[in-house]
């Protein structure tokens, strides 16, 4: 399945240069940056670049005075940020001043995990690196080596690796994150959400939040839309065990009790159909198997719901009505981070459904048809082709995965099947927080010949490397352009700002993919010297520059039509080329053909189910370091329904210690009590009580959610891990 296979690229022209045309909008730029190139090192320059502390890209200016990082806004002229960055990427002066940032290459000296290590220069380095992936090679074949990777950053590595031979490239942003929602979208419109997702928030009239945190989950251009469309007056309905900042601007709360959300998105398409609520014409001209679909859902009344959600049969229908009031500017967010119970592809699944009932895939203020500049690729060599299909998947074990599965690899480097992984490349990624069940992630690195891993800090993933190799911060480097999938067509540059401070050899992962490539024998796959001449050629094949994107950081194209309404062919890329309301893919599969609920499994009494999410400012488990942002929130805490805290006679900054059914106990994290989250459940955010010694500011702050995850469900369409499955007991006094 090619997600992109309808993304509709503009073909640059005088005309479509929306930008470059108008001289209101260079006058925008020319306000907002300096051509970097003047004015040398003194005085103030603003210089254009995008952000990296999320993966999200946001168009950002830095003020570099006399040669020293001041300061980090929003560029103006970036559709993604329109100006303003979101707290995290504000910080980002502090991930390039952060003294406890990786410094120079590393070379593990004792046990992996010790944390032990020699200073060693970049050719040793890399020497080492090379040497022993050409032994691997030799005995196992390229395919033995897999990288796990986040963000733009990687690319250059992907391609290393790629032209050595591995097909094993992962993400934990697939398994771990939104594969379950891309793969649900998929099957039933036959094209993906993307990123970023290609909901028109901002113009809907009602929107519809099932376990999605706006406003905690940070990605800056949804909110802002958010807040837009608050500000101009829609109706937002919020489905949440926990009353999150989003259920403070909603006009309904449902605090749903955990894990039955599949219950009430196939109650609430039963009164859609029961009703002839839905959008029949738009179902009529582009659905198939309704008739089948409706026979499913028939059964599943607002009553039947009702034991397993929690929430009143009338509220179910009123907001189901509220839904169609407003139809087709009815967006039901599809939520991103969707890896919760392991039925995740079908319930994310059911909310591309509703969305289908509503008309709103393809319509203003549901989901927009995006589109992108077409910027070449770069004239590479072919690359070979691997002589193994992927590890991660034997057999198709997960017949709908599109992209690979990082738990995949992992389990085939425990057990050595189809074949044998012994090494590993992680970049930007702390696969220690990331991944479920951290013990199995460090049986498997024992088992490794070469662990490598790339990264500006020092997380706890780096602590188990053989070698580290420290990468400039984003406002020190280039890196591969960001040709946008988006409303509207753009390009964007991401140039060094700054040099890295004095005494740290730190490298751009261009840089060291290149140099690794060239002592691996790869040197015809880069035939450009620095990564200047790559950018160039690229801008170059659509009619731009490296020059003039260096003076202005973005090139917007002309808006293009985004909406069927405004002439937008509807196509859908699906098996039947309609919405599958029934889906005969899935039946084959021996999978329910329409979304089934299966009630999820209960912790042993005495016990909370851990919910865990975001921060405003903080990115994962990557800032924790970061001196802004650790001084913005320094640690978690665990929010603690107010009865259950009375019960046990706690209040709001007690500590106590969280124990999971597996005997794993987290250090001490502060109470929130609150009446804000249900009785069966506690919360944490993400990326909390780090272990890593060097991370010196973050170390033993809060409780990691990583460490009490020991257990995960794994989804069968698509092999991403449910991670809401884990229940803790609070230890108080300890
Ligand atoms: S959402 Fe925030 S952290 Fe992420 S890229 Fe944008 S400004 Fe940076």
């Amino acid at each position: 399945m090619d997600p992109l296979s309808r993304r509709r690229f503009l073909k640059i022209s005088g005309a479509t240069f929306g930008l470059a045309a108008s001289g209101a909008g260079l006058a925008a730029v020319a306000r907002a940056v300096n051509d970097p190139a003047a004015g040398g090192v003194t005085g103030l320059r603003k210089i254009a670049t995008f952000c990296d502390i999320c993966f999200w890209k946001c168009g950002a200016v830095a003020h570099v005075q006399d040669g020293r990082l001041w300061k980090v806004e929003g560029n103006p002229e970036d559709p993604l940020s329109r100006g303003r960055l979101c707290p995290r990427g504000t910080g980002g002066v502090g991930a390039h001043f952060d003294p406890d940032r990786l410094r120079a290459p590393l070379i593990r000296r004792r046990k992996r995990g010790e944390d032990a290590w020699t200073v060693v220069t970049w050719d040793e380095a890399l020497g080492y690196v090379a040497e022993r992936m050409l032994k691997i090679k030799a005995q196992h074949g390229p395919e033995a080596v897999a990288l796990f990777s986040h963000g733009i950053g990687g690319t250059f590595l992907k391609h290393t690796l790629r032209a050595y031979g591995t097909p094993n490239l992962a993400a934990p942003s697939f398994a771990q994150c939104r594969g379950p929602r891309d793969v649900g979208f998929h099957l039933t419109f036959g094209e993906e959400v993307g990123s970023p997702e290609r909901t028109d928030i901002r113009n809907a009239r009602c929107l519809v939040l099932v376990g999605s945190h706006l406003g905690e989950n940070m990605h800056n251009t949804q909110v802002q839309e958010f807040a837009d469309a608050v500000g101009n007056g829609a109706s937002v309905i919020v489905v949440d065990p926990r009353f999150s900042v989003a259920a403070g601007k909603a006009k309904h709360y449902l605090p749903i009790r955990p894990g039955a959300d599949l219950a009430l998105l196939l109650a609430w398409m039963h009164v859609l159909v029961v009703e002839k609520l839905y959008d029949q014409e738009y179902v009529a001209q582009h659905g198939f198997g309704f008739d089948a679909f409706a026979a499913e859902v028939a059964a599943c009344t607002p009553e039947w719901a009702y034991p397993e959600t929690g929430i009143q049969p009338q509220v179910i229908r009123e907001t189901a009505r509220e839904m169609a009031r407003y139809r087709p500017a009815t967006l039901v967010h599809p939520g991103r981070h969707a890896t919760w119970y392991g039925d995740d592809a079908q319930r994310s699944r059911a909310i591309a459904l509703l969305n289908a009932l509503l008309g709103s895939w393809g319509r203003k203020g549901g989901f927009y048809a995006p589109v992108s500049m077409d910027v070449p690729g770069y004239p590479y060599p072919p690359y070979p082709a691997p002589a193994k299909a992927k590890v991660d998947n034997p057999n198709g074990k997960y017949p709908f995965a599109t992209e690979t599965v990082t738990t995949g690899i992992r389990e085939a480097t425990i057990t050595g099947q189809p074949y044998p992984v012994k090494g590993w490349f992680v970049y930007a990624t702390n696969l220690m927080h990331a991944l479920p069940n951290e013990a199995e992630t460090i049986e498997a690195i024992q088992r490794l010949d070469l662990m490598v891993v790339v990264d500006v800090i020092p997380t706890e993933i780096s602590g188990w490397a053989d070698v580290v190799l420290p990468e400039s911060v984003y406002l020190e480097r280039y890196d591969e352009l960001n040709v946008e999938v988006f409303r509207e067509p753009f390009v964007a540059l991401r140039q060094p700002v700054v040099e890295p401070p004095e005494g740290f050899d730190t490298k751009p992962n261009w840089w060291m993919a290149r140099e690794l490539a060239l002592r691996l024998g790869l040197g015809a796959y880069y035939p450009w010297k620095h990564i200047e001449e790559y950018l160039d050629t690229r801008l170059k094949g659509a009619g731009l520059s490296l020059e003039a994107l260096k003076k202005t950081g973005i090139v917007r194209g002309a808006p293009q039509p985004v909406y069927f309404e405004d002439g937008v062919a509807p196509e859908f890329p699906t098996p039947s080329g309609k919405v599958e309301f029934y889906s005969p893919q899935l039946r084959e599969k021996g999978f329910d053909p329409v979304p089934k609920y299966t009630p999820p499994v209960q912790g042993p009494p005495g016990t909370f189910r851990l919910l865990y999410g975001r921060s405003p400012v903080h990115s994962f488990s990557r800032t924790q370091s970061n001196p802004l942002l650790h001084e913005m929130m320094a640690e978690n805490a665990v929010w603690v329904n107010g009865d259950v805290a009375r019960r046990y006679g706690l209040k709001t900054g007690d500590r106590v210690r969280l124990r999971n059914q597996d005997g794993v106990v987290s250090d001490r994290v502060q109470v929130l009590a609150t009446e804000r989250i249900r009785p069966d459940c506690v919360y944490i955010v993400h990326g909390f009580g780090h272990t890593a010694a060097r991370l010196r500011r973050a170390l033993g702050k809060g409780a990691s959610d990583a460490q009490l995850i020991t257990r995960y469900r794994t989804d069968p369409l698509m092999g991403g891990t449910g991670m809401n499955v884990n229940f803790v007991s609070l230890e108080v006094g300890v």
